[in-house]
Parts: structure tokens; sequence; C-alpha cells
């Protein structure tokens, strides 16, 4: 009797070994695989992205890692710069793309993009002592702007497409330091990213005109492949941090004010 007690006792250890075993692999696998994303950027945008030492450093890397933690997803981080970053995510030898790219109909027929995470529109930089009021004004202007970002498009929609005008060059931060050589008389960027340089750089003496009649409501998304498998988790991930507090604090570090949650959240680009 003795015996049989022992072993049904010792066949009821050998089932939960056998039990917790399968549990604790179902959740190794269920952590992606061991599949860890590659995600591209050009780290020269600050305050989104930009080099300290060998790191990544900026809003964009604090949120991506937010976002990715929330979603449960291994990422790695990876200074790309701008176009390899757009050939990398439509050829998918990259997961996605993090750079303040702006969400457009036009990037939509190639890529998905999350949900949107940051509103932003171009803006016009000069030096102090111009005399210009908005976009019709630096028409017959050296303008500086960024290859194949919506600075590029905004301006060409003003000067004419492909206008002898337009010097480009591969960063908005080369447009800005060609604006302070003097290589140019106005640059079209990003308007938080010219903010930053502005108010980080004194010496440059640049001035920020707005101009909200030529430049467009954009925002900001993650740039995934086309049916990026990823895509679901990743805006679940987006749509929880901005609700627990969490997109918030990361803001918060990076910009003054608070951001409007609810316009993001409502915003359909
Ligand atoms: N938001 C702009 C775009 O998407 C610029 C992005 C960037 O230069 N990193 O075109």
């Amino acid at each position: 009797m003795k015996s049989v007690k022992k072993l049904m006792a010792a066949a009821g250890l050998v089932s939960v070994l056998f039990l917790s075993a399968c549990i604790s692999n179902n959740e190794s696998s269920g952590s992606g695989e061991g599949e860890k994303l590659t995600i591209g950027t050009e780290a020269t945008f600050a305050p989104f992205e930009s080099m300290e030492g060998d790191k990544i450093v900026g809003f964009d890397a604090d949120l991506l890692d937010a976002i990715m933690k929330e979603a449960g997803i291994d990422y790695e981080f990876q200074n790309t710069g701008w176009d390899p970053m757009l050939v990398g995510v439509d050829d998918e030898t990259l997961q996605g793309g993090m750079a303040g790219i702006t969400i457009t109909d036009e990037r939509k027929e190639t890529y998905d993009f999350s949900s949107p995470y940051f509103e932003a529109t171009q803006v016009i930089a000069v030096p102090e002592g111009t005399d210009i009021q908005s976009g019709e004004d630096i028409k017959g202007m050296r303008i500086g702007v960024q290859n194949g970002t919506t600075g590029d498009e905004a301006a060409q929609k003003l000067v004419g497409e492909n206008s002898s005008d337009l010097s480009k060059y591969d960063s908005s931060a080369a447009t800005m330091m060609a604006l302070q050589n003097g290589d140019v008389e106005a640059v079209v960027t990003d308007i938080a990213v010219a903010q930053h340089y502005v108010k980080n750089n004194p010496d440059a003496n640049l001035t920020l005109i707005e101009d909200e009649d030529n430049f467009e409501q954009e925002y900001y998304g993650m740039l995934l492949p086309k049916d990026s498998e990823h895509k679901e988790k990743i805006d679940e991930a987006i749509q929880a941090i901005m609700e627990n507090g969490t997109y918030e604090e990361i803001y918060q570090e990076w910009f003054e004010g608070t951001p409007d949650i609810e316009a993001l959240e409502s915003a359909q680009p």
C-alpha cells in the first residue's frame, strides 16, 4: 500500500514538473521567440534623437523605449541615417523607424505608421533682422532643406518643384549649419527642432517665422513596414502609455508645457 502511495506521489511530482516546464517554455516563446526588432533613426534631430557618446538620446528614444516595454517587444535602436532608414524599413532589413517622421499620404503608399504620437508643423528659420513675415517672402531666397522631408516638400510648394533656389542637405542640423555659415538665407524645418536649435545656440542669432497658411499641421508616427505584424501591439502600447501618464512624463522631460493627448488620440492623419 505504502509503495503504491509513494509511486502515485512520485508520478504527481513528475507531472507537476512537466507542467511547470511547459509553462516556462510558453513564457519564453511569449516574449517573441528571441526576436529582436531593429529600429532605425537619424540621430541629428534633437530634441527627438541625437547622439550622446554612442547612445541615442531624446524624446523619441525615451518614448520608443516606453512603447516597446509596454508592448513586450525586444528591440535595438540604430542610428542609420534618414535615407537608409527609409530604404531599410521598405525592404524590411529594419523593422521600424523612429525619427520625428511625419505621417503623409505619400509615405502611406509604401509604409504603415503607428498611431500619431506628436504634433508638428514646418517653420522658417532666418537670421535675426531678416525682413520676412511669411512663406511668400522667402521666394527668391536661397533656401536650405533636408532632402526628402516634409520641409523639403513645403519649400517646393512655395518656390516650385526642384527649384534651383533650394539647397538640399542630409539632415536638419546640416541646414542650420548652412544658415549660420551664410550658405543659405532661410531654412524650412520642423518647428520643435528649430526651436530647440535656436534656444541652444543663442549666438547664432536666428529667428523663427510661423506660417499657418502655407505650412500644414503634421503628426509624427513610428514608421513600419507595410502590413507590419507589430502595428497592433505598438498602437495599443501608445494608447496605454498616453492613458497611464508615462507619455506626459516623457514629454515633460524634453518639452515645456503639457501635451494635448486628446488631440493626439483623435487625430487621423
Ligand atoms: N518630420 C519631417 C519628415 O518627416 C522631418 C523628419 C526628420 O528630419 N527626421 O519629413
